[in-house]
């Protein structure tokens, strides 16, 4: 394989956070903005989905007995603020940006339409979604696999801070613990393992979208990745 030419890269907002575990830690997200400029400059078109759940989590929210849907509100309008840092990081670094919301709030970004989407993404300015779906009830792993499969990108990049891949259990509590090279979407379904929600999953597996879950920790792994490295655990919808 020479490399991926378009990706969609999810990034958790506990991927933002890093070790303090919540908000924003800007050396983390410049570390990303600098690994993100790495494969801009391979020409590679990157749409980024950000995720909320290192400010507000709507699950969170509902389990304290707010109504479900203001809470998943919240969580989508934390996703807007992880946009704007990244935005900002990106552009320090000279990479030219785009945030479309699925919310409107158009002082603040341009709302999401999949035709400008695309055309930023030929300019080769990274497009970032915020907002998720703009739906409640969704997680931004599902608009991932949602933006994925609307721009035709051919992989879904899972950037994780905490683990390198998926394992048959939890490699912080088991030592035994067993990565996966491969797997498919229905393994994923069938064994409860912990990546994706179900909506995700079966969206991706249903438009055959392959996804690469990897450790952003290490530097310069985002290249390696969209360079088709073995770094972590492909899921495929086929085998
Ligand atoms: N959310 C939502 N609809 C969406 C995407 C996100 O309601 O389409 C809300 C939901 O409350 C979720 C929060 O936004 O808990 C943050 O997103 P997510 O948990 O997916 O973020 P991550 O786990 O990636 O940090």
């Amino acid at each position: 394989m020479d490399k991926y030419n378009r990706v969609v890269l999810k990034l958790s907002g506990e991927a933002l956070a890093g070790s303090q575990g919540y908000g924003i830690d800007p050396d983390v997200i410049q570390s990303i903005a600098s690994q993100i400029k790495e494969i801009v400059n391979l020409d590679v078109e990157v749409a980024v989905v950000v995720g909320g759940g290192n400010i507000w989590r709507g699950m969170a929210g509902s389990a304290k007995g707010m109504d479900r849907a203001t809470a998943d509100y919240m969580g989508m309008l934390a996703t807007v603020m992880n946009a704007l840092a990244l935005q900002d990081s990106l552009e320090h670094n000279e990479v030219e940006t785009r945030v479309q919301t699925s919310i409107e709030m158009r002082q603040v970004a341009e709302p999401y339409i999949r035709r400008k989407a695309i055309r930023h993404l030929e300019k080769k300015r990274v497009v970032i979604f915020a907002a998720g779906t703009g739906n409640p009830y969704f997680s931004t792993d599902t608009t991932a696999a949602l933006r994925a499969a609307e721009i035709e990108a051919e992989v879904i990049l899972m950037a994780k801070n905490k683990v390198d891949g998926v394992y048959d259990a939890d490699p912080s509590v088991n030592t035994n613990a067993k990565k996966y090279q491969e797997l498919t979407y229905l393994d994923l379904l069938n064994g409860g393992l912990g990546v994706m929600d179900s909506t995700a999953s079966t969206l991706c597996m249903d438009n055959n979208i392959p996804l690469l879950v990897f450790s952003i920790t290490e530097e310069g792994n985002i290249k390696k990745a969209v360079l088709g490295e073995d770094i972590g655990t492909v899921v495929r919808g086929k085998n």
